[in-house]
């Protein structure tokens, strides 16, 4: 697996695991300055430790979709360059506010993914979007925020089956995202992110000219 600069291996008591530099955010472990990043909190996690190719080598300007409270998007922060976090919740705001206290390259915004002309005028081409919204109409909300990808962009989507529809085989709305999806993006990657995030799909795309 080939992790992206400023993500390491650490070993945290007995446990090895995933982890970032930074201030705590969710009561991870500690180790010095290092935190641990937790597969069974972060999708992104999840796809890291899966052994996803993400593309990402660290220092990248990101789009981070679905904040909520700052658990991933702050370890995307210790590792990345300048991070828009956006998120239409005001309740997890309030400590993604605090998780960006001690991140100055971490950028919380109150908006709704669905709507990005809301945050056009805030957020610069990046390199990534990240997506972990758990809404229905995942794949539109990926399609909307493409803009802000280059050519050489990345798309990291991690799509919830029960936010799609709570009685269909995961397997069948899965199908569905990619096809969606495969109007805008190239899909490179795709993997279940069982057993960390049951009936979560990881997406590695990127857009289509
Ligand atoms: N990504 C987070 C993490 O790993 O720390 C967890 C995200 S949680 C599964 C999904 C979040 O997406 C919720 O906080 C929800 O409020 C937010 N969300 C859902 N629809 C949204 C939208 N249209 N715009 C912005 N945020 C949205």
């Amino acid at each position: 697996m080939t992790l992206p600069r400023g993500v390491e291996r650490h070993a945290f008591g007995g446990e090895t695991s995933l982890a970032t530099q930074g201030q705590p955010v969710y009561g991870e472990r500690t180790d010095g300055d290092w935190r641990r990043w937790d597969p069974h909190r972060s999708k992104l996690g999840a796809m890291l430790e899966q052994g996803m190719d993400t593309g990402l080598d660290g220092g990248e300007t990101v789009l981070y979709l679905g904040a909520a409270a700052g658990t991933t998007v702050s370890h995307v922060a210790d590792f990345g360059g300048p991070t828009y976090a956006v998120e239409f919740a005001p309740r997890p705001v309030r400590e993604l506010l605090d998780a960006a206290e001690s991140r100055q390259n971490l950028f919380p915004l109150l908006k709704d993914a669905r709507k990005p002309g809301s945050y056009a005028h805030v957020v610069e081409p990046v390199d990534v979007v990240v997506q972990d919204v758990a809404t229905r109409g995942q794949a539109r909300v990926a399609a909307l925020n493409k803009r802000f990808l280059g050519d050489d962009g990345r798309l990291l989507a991690a799509i919830k089956a029960r936010s799609e529809d709570v009685t269909a085989d995961p397997d069948a709305v899965f199908d569905n995202v990619r096809e969606e999806l495969s109007a805008e993006y190239e899909l490179l990657e795709t993997a279940r992110l069982d057993p960390y995030h049951e009936d979560h799909l990881g997406i590695v795309a990127r857009p289509r000219e």
